[in-house]
């Protein structure tokens, strides 16, 4: 764990394990520091992890001219109750999105005063994902 920067990044139940500077700016991985979650069929708590897989998702930048991504460590675990497979989510960011909530709304709100061409080139982001 990094505390310095699971501060920094302030999302909520989120540890940062480790961190990864590349010529395109910041990986953060990130985990949950609970070791169990709850089975989306039967509500059961569980603890039995199954796998492990990591996906990247675009974040607010730490420092202002960084970009700066997640790897998200989503662990998958097996339910003890109905004993069906299901995997964590996170309330920071929806299903299969590749970026935040909170910089989704940042993108957004830069929306409101500019235009698609100019908001793409401030967050370096193609204008059809804008
Ligand atoms: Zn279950």
């Amino acid at each position: 764990m990094v505390p310095l920067l699971t501060e920094l990044l302030g999302l909520p139940g989120i540890d940062v394990e480790s961190y990864e500077e590349t010529e395109d700016g910041l990986i953060l991985s990130v985990e949950a520091y609970s070791d169990a979650a709850r089975c989306p069929h039967c509500g059961t708590l569980s603890r039995h992890l199954h796998q492990n897989h990591g996906y990247l998702v675009r974040d607010l930048p730490i420092s202002h001219y960084r970009k700066t991504w997640l790897r998200i460590n989503r662990r998958q675990f097996k339910c003890s109750m109905c004993g069906k497979p299901f995997s964590e989510d996170f309330e920071f960011v929806g299903v299969r999105r590749v970026y935040t909530d909170r910089y989704a709304e940042v993108v957004v709100a830069d929306l409101i005063h500019s235009d698609t061409a100019n908001v793409a080139r401030q967050h370096r982001l193609s204008e059809d994902i804008v």
